[in-house]
C-alpha cells in the first residue's frame, strides 16, 4: 500500500499514518497557538459585549440562555451549535451552506451574514 490514506475495509495493521515532518509540526503548532489566541480574544469580547448589553438593556442571563436555545433550535436540532442554512447561488443556481462565504461551485462571493 502506498501513501497514508485510510481506505475503508482495511485492517488496522494496513493503515499507515504518514509521519509529519518537523516543519509541518511547527506550522501546525503555530496555527493552534494562533487559534487559541483568537478564541481567547473572542471569548473576552463576547463577555464584554454581553455585560454591556445586560446592564444597559436590563436583560438577564436567563434571557441570553433562552435566545441561545431559540437560535440553536432553528435547524430543529438542539445540539448547542448554530448551523448554517442552505443558500442558492444567484449566479449558478446551486446550493451552498451559508457558513461558506462563497459559492462552493462557481466561487461567487456571497454577502457575508453578520453571524451564522
Ligand atoms: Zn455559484
Amino acid at each position: 500500500m502506498a501513501g497514508g490514506l485510510w481506505i475503508g475495509g482495511m485492517t488496522p495493521h494496513e493503515v499507515r499514518i504518514p509521519k509529519s515532518t518537523q516543519r509541518e509540526d511547527l506550522v501546525l503548532r503555530a496555527k493552534v497557538k494562533d487559534l487559541e489566541h483568537h478564541m481567547a480574544r473572542l471569548s473576552l469580547l463576547n463577555q464584554a459585549l454581553w455585560e454591556l448589553i445586560r446592564e444597559r438593556a436590563h436583560l438577564t442571563d436567563a434571557d441570553l440562555e433562552e435566545k441561545a436555545r431559540e437560535i440553536d433550535l432553528r435547524d430543529g436540532v438542539e445540539d448547542g451549535k448554530i448551523t448554517g442554512t442552505p443558500v442558492r447561488c444567484p449566479s449558478c443556481g446551486r446550493v451552498s451552506n451559508s457558513k461558506h462565504y462563497r459559492c462552493m461551485y462557481c466561487g461567487l462571493e456571497f454577502e457575508k451574514p453578520v453571524m451564522g
